[in-house]
């Protein structure tokens, strides 16, 4: 079993060590908290890294340990689950940066302090800058905002990674309130509407058109929240639609039997009950393109598992 609020780095002769990360949020940390990051890291010898997210992990770590690294640190984990709002870049904005036009650290605080570790169909990735010149990477994140001299203008479907997709611009200088209300309205939109996959992987599935209409509408009051309209779901049996990647071919299909050699996204699609399984098998990757496009056999292999084992339990639930 993974240890709590621990992700396996390694395995090396049969070893395994563990990372964790504390959340920080928007990156800022205070002297005192970094000086007892150090103690602790030093104590049980592990390594600090930057993270891209703005944060400190600790990794090496042994699975025996990592309970008292939590209790010494007194911090909370960064990540709750695979699939939730993970992290809301900030860059330092006008409140520290002479280029800055608007306040980020504000905007970015307070989306964190109400979306972090929020349930999402996928993860969810945000950022805030403070001008165009965009050092939170605002353009290759699920939902990001940019500061230019009209306002906040609003990016959608943005994503890094093995499979990158620069974001849609959605709607551009809006107030600070305008912000967080677009932001709560895709948000919601995307909670109701979207299968296991990315802001963007969404957008390309339903059409930008589509998903701008719907949330501007909703956004400039022309739809209740009780007429919103519903974006048609894949069902359960069908067959599979390839994600945007190429990932799979679609080739299970309901009443099929899980194999080593199923891709995980088939899998996910035609049967959501093993969603459960595979987190419970500590797999926290089920929204990220290149994993859902692996094998069973080869997810198994990264996260330490037995094949045998994991299969067995998928093919109980279905
Ligand atoms: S995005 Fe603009 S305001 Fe923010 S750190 Fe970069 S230059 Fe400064």
């Amino acid at each position: 079993m993974l240890p709590k609020g621990a992700n396996l780095q390694k395995i090396r002769d049969g070893k395994k060590t563990y990372a964790i990360t504390p959340h920080l949020p928007g990156g800022f940390i205070k002297p005192d908290i970094m000086r007892k990051y150090a103690d602790v890291a030093e104590k049980y010898h592990g390594v600090l890294k930057l993270t891209s997210a703005q944060r400190i992990m600790i990794t090496g770590l042994k699975a025996e340990d990592i309970e008292n690294v939590w209790q010494e640190l007194d911090m909370q984990p960064a990540m709750g689950f695979a699939n939730c709002v993970r992290s809301v870049k900030i860059c330092p904005g006008s409140v520290f940066c002479k280029r800055g036009k608007l306040d980020s650290i504000k905007l970015g605080m307070e989306l964190d302090k109400l979306y972090h570790k929020k349930e999402m169909p996928s993860r969810i990735k945000m950022a805030v800058a403070g001008c165009e010149n965009s050092c939170s990477e605002v353009h290759v994140r699920d939902i990001g905002l940019l500061a230019t001299d009209k306002g906040w203008d609003v990016y959608v479907g943005g994503t890094a990674g093995s499979h990158p997709r620069l974001a849609d611009k959605l709607v551009e200088g809006l107030s600070y309130d305008d912000s967080l209300k677009i932001v709560d309205i895709i948000l919601r939109y995307y909670q109701k509407n979207a299968d296991i996959e990315r802001v963007g992987q969404f957008i390309d599935r339903i059409g930008l058109k589509k998903f701008k209409a719907d949330v501007l509408a909703e956004f400039y009051g022309e739809v209740s929240r009780e007429a919103e309209p519903k974006v048609e779901q894949s069902k359960i049996g069908e067959k599979i639609v390839p994600l945007p990647g190429g990932l799979t071919e679609g080739t299970l299909v309901l009443g099929d039997k899980i194999t080593r050699d199923s891709v995980i996204s088939d899998i996910i699609r035609v049967y959501p009950q093993t969603i459960q399984v595979l987190r419970a098998f500590g797999m926290g990757c089920l929204g990220c393109p290149s994993s859902a496009g692996e094998p069973v056999w080869k997810a198994a292999e990264i996260h330490g598992l037995n094949v045998e084992e994991l299969v067995a339990a998928l093919n109980k639930v279905i």
